[in-house]
């Protein structure tokens, strides 16, 4: 069957290929196509889509979006919205905001006990602050600076919710972000709604007003869903009518996760494409 990897992420958030290179990975691997969904930002997809034109990919476009629910971060994929949605880009350019206050406070807080940790050497190479900083930018500065091997181990032992440095960062209802994103002619999936990697799980209650908000799907085939997890989501999707997808969350080396290893039907995707205001690339 023929299939996509819609969830990838790019230099541009987290991940460490170039959005221009993430293509080329796809097109190298024979892959049908391939979706950008970096955090909080659309700042990928011109790139990306000249990319995938020059080399017959298609490409998903879509955006990662931060929400929260009661000190839980949950993460909203939304596809296709129209990227100069003024209402979407507020709510956006708030969350890089806080995004980018909070990785202020957290590198403060650490460079009180590893002093090579400090703002100005975190961002050097990146005089525009309205990028969406992550931890994992603080995780490969740790690396870099040779406090820790790799991000995985700066997120256990330093950056997670409940290590010492973490601060809350502000991002809107996921409800209230679907919102968002419908007005936006977007199509909204919910990322990994029961990845056990993740804090206490999202009331099935969020759900639901996720759904009457005018979610569209849950994202089952994920690295961090084991097998009751993904028949969790089946049932869940079944009892809402939703749609399952499947993507890898590649971060290119900053994870585990190799692109192509969970995919969603190009059948689904074209539904997807009907339902969107910003066309496929390469259909
Ligand atoms: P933030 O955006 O600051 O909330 O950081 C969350 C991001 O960190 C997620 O999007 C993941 O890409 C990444 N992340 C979380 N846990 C890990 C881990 N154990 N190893 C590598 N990356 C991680
Ligand atoms: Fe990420
Ligand atoms: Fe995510
Ligand atoms: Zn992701």
């Amino acid at each position: 069957m023929t299939a996509i990897d819609i969830h990838a992420h790019s230099s541009i958030s987290d991940g460490t290929d170039t959005p221009a290179e993430l293509v080329g990975l796809a097109r190298r691997m024979n892959l049908t196509g391939v979706g950008i969904t970096d955090h909080d930002t659309f700042a990928g997809w011109e790139a990306a889509t000249r990319a995938a034109k020059e080399q017959g990919v298609i490409l998903l476009r879509g955006v990662e979006l931060s929400t929260s629910y009661e000190g839980r971060s949950v993460h909203l994929l939304a596809f296709l919205p129209d990227p100069n949605h003024e209402q979407l880009n507020a709510t956006m350019e708030r969350i890089r905001q806080s995004r980018n206050n909070r990785l202020r406070l957290m590198t403060e807080q650490l460079g009180a006990d590893y002093p090579r940790i400090t703002w100005q050497r975190l961002t050097e190479n990146e005089p525009d602050n309205d990028i969406p900083w992550g931890r994992p930018h603080l995780a490969d500065l740790l690396i870099s600076e040779g406090y820790v091997t790799d991000r995985d181990e700066a997120f256990r032992t330093l950056l997670g919710p409940s290590g010492p440095y973490f601060v809350h960062q502000w991002a809107p209802h996921p409800a209230e972000m679907v919102e968002t994103v419908k007005a936006a002619g977007g199509v909204p999936v919910l990322a990994h709604p029961i990845s056990k990697h993740r804090q206490r799980p999202l009331p099935e209650t969020v759900i639901a007003q996720m759904t009457d908000a005018g979610l569209f799907g849950l994202e089952r085939d994920h690295r961090e869903h084991d097998k009751v997890a993904r028949q969790r989501v089946q049932e869940l999707a079944g009892k809402y009518q939703l749609v399952t997808t499947g993507g890898s969350d590649y971060h290119g080396t900053g994870k585990p996760n190799r692109l192509g290893e969970n995919t969603t039907p190009l059948a689904l995707v074209e539904q997807i494409a009907e339902l969107g205001t910003t066309p496929l690339v390469g259909i």
